[in-house]
């Protein structure tokens, strides 16, 4: 320690063998259809939170597809804290994903709740989210590990970095490397936001593995006009990308209104997003 200081340096703790930076110092990038994650580019993945109608989806990912998103999220199985609250379309949202995906072009990340959802729901998508609450979920993590389609999952929202890295190493034990890593939020004691958004996540978890690091601002805060603030540090502090909810009408959404971007929100967030990745050396991904 310096002479003149109090405090004890925390030890960095090392990450298990597989995700461990040191297993791969090149670090991993991902790439899906020509978009690189994990690269010098940054990759925006933007859509609503539920998938609710064809129109309400293929409308949206015209919108962020138009201001620069490469990649369209949607949800068909919704983990939802109610039972009575809208659950998703399910099989149906799945189909309508396809449909958008087609029209758009644009490759698609949609979550999966359970094991015997992960053949099915793999066969539509094109990067396979692990939602917060299943963070520890072992078996669907082994699942995650068995498939070939990229992996986002999500930090659970109490669970610590090293336990994050533990279930992670899970999905790359089984022999699926292709594991995206997404800080979206934590349980703290402050009731301001619906999460605490750890933006520490992202250098700590640079400095412990090779997995690209992204970050969701919507469900980190929980209110739109958080989420540019968010998105701007998160690309300062050194995200590979960000999950955004972004609808055609927040006000009518089924799931997470109050977090969605308005249309316009969204353009004017991604043209302030570029002169940040700028200054940070780095470049916004863009459709081609
Ligand atoms: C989502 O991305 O829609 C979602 C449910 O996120 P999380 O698992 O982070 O709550
Ligand atoms: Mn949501």
């Amino acid at each position: 320690m310096e002479s003149g200081t109090c405090h004890t340096p925390i030890t960095k703790q090392s990450a298990p063998s597989l995700v461990s930076l040191e297993s791969n110092p090149g670090r991993t990038v991902i790439e899906i259809n020509g978009v690189k994650i994990g690269g010098n580019e940054i990759v925006v993945m933007a859509g609503p939170c539920a998938i609710e109608s064809l129109e309400q989806l293929s409308e949206t990912a015209r919108i962020v597809k138009s201001g620069g998103a490469t990649i369209l999220r949607g949800g068909a199985y919704k983990p939802r804290t109610s039972p009575y609250s809208f659950q998703g379309l399910k099989e149906e949202g799945l189909d309508l994903l396809d449909k958008v995906k087609s029209i758009t072009g644009l490759p698609v990340v949609t979550e999966v709740m359970d094991t015997r959802q992960v053949e099915a729901v793999a066969g539509y998508a094109d990067i396979l989210q692990i939602g917060s609450r299943n963070m520890q979920n072992f078996p669907l993590l082994e699942e995650a590990g068995n498939c070939n389609v990229p992996i986002l999952l999500k930090r659970g929202m109490m669970a610590t970095l090293d336990e994050y890295l533990h279930a992670a190493e899970y999905i790359l034990a089984r022999g699926n490397s292709s594991v995206i890593l997404c800080e979206r939020g934590i349980r703290t004691f402050e009731p301001s936001t619906r999460y605490t958004l750890d933006l520490n996540a992202i250098p700590v978890l640079k400095q412990r593995t090779h997995l690209p690091v992204i970050v969701d601002p919507s469900h980190g805060t929980g209110y739109r006009d958080l989420v540019p603030t968010m998105s701007k540090a998160a690309v300062a502090a050194g995200a590979d990308g960000l999950l955004l909810e972004v609808h055609y009408h927040p006000e009518h959404a089924l799931c997470d209104g109050p977090q969605s971007l308005f249309p316009e929100d969204f353009i004017k967030m991604m043209d302030d997003l570029r002169k940040v990745a700028e200054a940070v050396g780095r470049s916004i991904h863009l459709p081609e």
